[in-house]
């Protein structure tokens, strides 16, 4: 009897010990089965409230046109499971420190911050001028986008080629950008400009629905390839 117990008593130590080695393993595990399974957008509606933005030919300003095309794409990337956070859903002004904040809380492999305009044509793509620096525990808020850059400009060059594949005129460039240069992610703004037939003439306004349907299409599934490729780390 007193055997048994003795026995129980060290079988029930043995199964503790277990337990105490096993349970940093199992949880790293389910830490990278989760990083695996979660991909998670940001899609940031330039402008809102006050701040109006541009005026688009239609009469529509910029902010709407953000907007609309946040929803829209929110819907194409949340039908190919991606998390999608937006930093607004409605006609609100929204101070850009609290969209880089919403940003850097949401542990997104993409931050997309959302424009319209009249000028140029087809999609602009522009990542932070930011030079490129080493990752840090804590990084100087002007300037957080910098350990990211690299990432950013690799984005913006997968979705740049996603976008000249379906026919679109792409225009790449780099510039102090305001709230993505806060941000702690591959992060870039999107700006959609008018689509220009071969005579200049636009053949669709930024705020038309068919145009940014189809660019939002062509843009979910650059991201879901995105979501898929091997990078570093
Ligand atoms: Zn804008």
């Amino acid at each position: 009897m007193r055997w048994t117990r003795a026995f129980i008593g060290l079988n029930f130590f043995y199964s503790i010990a277990l337990l105490a080695a096993l349970a940093p393993a199992s949880i790293a595990v389910a830490q990278t089965a989760n990083s695996a399974a979660r991909f998670a957008v940001v899609l940031d509606a330039a402008h809102g409230g006050d701040d109006t933005g541009g005026r688009l030919a239609s009469g529509q300003m910029e902010k709407a046109a953000t907007l609309a095309f946040s929803v829209r794409l929110r819907s194409l990337l949340a039908a190919r499971g991606m998390a999608v956070i937006t930093t607004r859903e409605s006609d609100t002004a929204v101070d850009p420190a609290i969209r880089a904040q919403i940003a850097n809380r949401s542990k997104a492999e993409a931050c997309l911050s959302l424009h319209a305009t009249e000028s140029g044509s087809g999609i602009h793509l522009f990542t932070s001028s930011l030079q490129p620096s080493q990752p840090a525990r804590f990084l100087p808020w002007k300037t957080a986008q910098s350990a990211y850059v690299e990432h950013s400009i690799a984005l913006a060059g997968a979705l740049n080629s996603a976008l000249l594949h379906d026919g679109f005129n792409v225009t790449l460039s780099r510039t102090a950008l305001i709230a993505v240069d806060n941000m702690t992610c591959p992060a870039m703004a999107i700006e959609i400009a008018p689509l220009r037939g071969p005579d200049g003439k636009v053949t669709a306004e930024p705020d038309d629905s068919d145009y940014q349907a189809r660019v939002a299409t062509t843009l979910a599934a650059a991201l879901l390839e995105w979501r898929l490729e091997p990078r570093q780390p």
